[in-house]
């Protein structure tokens, strides 16, 4: 018979390495499962703002320490997609194309994965122009006009990330004023070379090979705007399709939980990015991994 792990974590995201590890501290036998890299949303963010408590404030870094500390509290790594999630012998089965697993209790910290725009070009142009990542590619555009798309903190700390490299940023936003925190908003204001654009949606990527030029639909009606890369930082969308539909979602598609983070299934909790009322930040997502994480440890004592 396969091993039953006293606690599976999907996702290793800061949320999930962070309950993960509190939980194996503790003698639970723990594992954690990832799609892709560890670290999550996190992973392409070179300075966290603000920086973690006593980590690195690069989330690679960061997210690395927590894995390396993680390994030697005995968790165990499983590097597969979850596919599905089920009740099995009185605990849970948790299923990959490697094959399924057991544990006594699971917590979902899936995270979330930035929402696309859903235009045309958008799909065309992804590594030639389309971006999700201004860190890495940001230095491919020295000296560019680019278009970051969005009006929240991401898209306005991933504006002044571009600034670094490119000669223009255009903010283009569809609301009329943006909805980040007053710091994001004063790096904007105080920087030169971001144009914000405001009641403005964007309609169209256009190019040949790479990025030429956006459509973007104002008050004023269309117009085309040169630039040569695109940024769209319009909010996230829940990693929970593997989640058996009679889990509670909010209209947003997060999970919903009670207070202890326990979800309409029990034993099955949400945490971080995925749960229903998580705040947007590094510092809700380690609130909501320590809070799991005793609920949990409660339950299993
Ligand atoms: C552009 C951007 C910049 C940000 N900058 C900051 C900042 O400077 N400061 C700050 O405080 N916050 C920042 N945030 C917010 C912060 O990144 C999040 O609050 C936090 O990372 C959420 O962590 P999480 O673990 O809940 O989710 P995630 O980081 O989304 O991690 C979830 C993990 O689960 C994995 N996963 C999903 N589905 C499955 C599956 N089926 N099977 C296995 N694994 C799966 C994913 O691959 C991922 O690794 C930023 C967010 C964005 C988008």
């Amino acid at each position: 018979m396969s091993t039953v792990f006293d606690v599976i974590v999907i996702g290793e995201g800061i949320t999930g390495l962070s309950a993960a590890g509190a939980l194996a501290k503790q003698g639970f036998s723990t594992a954690t499962f990832e799609q892709q890299l560890f670290g999550g949303l996190v992973i392409n963010i070179n300075e966290l703002d603000p920086a973690p408590p006593g980590g690195e404030a690069g989330g690679a870094a960061y997210a690395a320490e927590m894995t390396g500390a993680n390994a030697e509290a005995g968790v165990t790594s499983i590097q597969e997609e979850v596919t599905a999630l089920a009740t099995a012998d009185g605990g849970f089965s948790v299923s990959t194309a490697g094959g399924s697993y057991r544990a006594r209790r699971v917590i979902v910290a899936s995270g979330a994965k930035l929402k696309t725009l859903g235009v045309p070009g958008e799909a065309e142009f992804e590594g030639r122009g389309v971006s999700k990542c201004a860190d890495c590619d940001g230095p491919m555009f020295q000296n560019e006009t680019v278009a970051v798309i969005g009006g929240g903190d991401s898209a306005l700390q991933e504006a002044n990330v571009l600034t670094h490299y490119c000669a223009k940023v255009l903010l283009i936003h569809r609301g009329a004023a943006f909805s980040a925190q007053p710091r994001f908003l004063e790096q904007v204001q105080g920087n030169a070379k971001i144009e914000p654009r405001f009641n403005s949606t964007v309609e169209a990527i256009l190019g040949d090979k790479m990025v030429e030029k956006i459509r973007i639909k104002g008050t004023a009606g269309s117009e085309e705007l040169a630039v040569a890369g695109v940024f769209a930082y319009i909010g996230l969308e829940p990693n929970a399709a593997f989640v058996p539909a009679t889990v509670q979602r909010d209209d947003t598609g997060r999970l919903v939980t009670n207070e202890q983070l326990e979800t309409a299934l029990p034993g099955v909790f949400a945490a971080g990015a995925v749960r229903s009322g998580c705040g947007g930040s590094l510092d809700d997502a380690l609130a909501d991994a320590q809070r799991v994480a005793a609920a949990v440890a409660a339950q299993l004592k």
